[in-house]
């Protein structure tokens, strides 16, 4: 009496390699998830560029800043230009 074999497949299983979101709406240009937040935590400085249009803002951050708050500032420093 053999057993049956399952054809299916579980389905394979991705790694949340970003637990958090990192794109964002560009205040520039208005393009959706087009600004992209990189973080350097070992030189507490951290970046964020829109693709779309390319302006781009860099600020200071600690170790437990998150994207969002790279994203606050520039919205900040934005507001505070115009
Ligand atoms: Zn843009």
């Amino acid at each position: 009496m053999g057993r049956r074999k399952s054809n299916r497949k579980p389905p394979p299983k991705r790694k949340a390699v970003e637990p958090l979101d990192i794109q964002f709406n560009c205040p520039f240009c208005n393009h959706e998830k087009s600004c992209e937040v990189t973080m350097d935590k070992t030189r507490k400085s951290a970046r964020i560029t829109c693709r779309v249009c390319l302006e781009d803002f860099q600020t200071s951050v600690n170790f437990l800043s998150e994207p969002i708050d790279v994203y606050n500032d520039w919205i900040d420093a934005c507001e505070t230009a115009n």
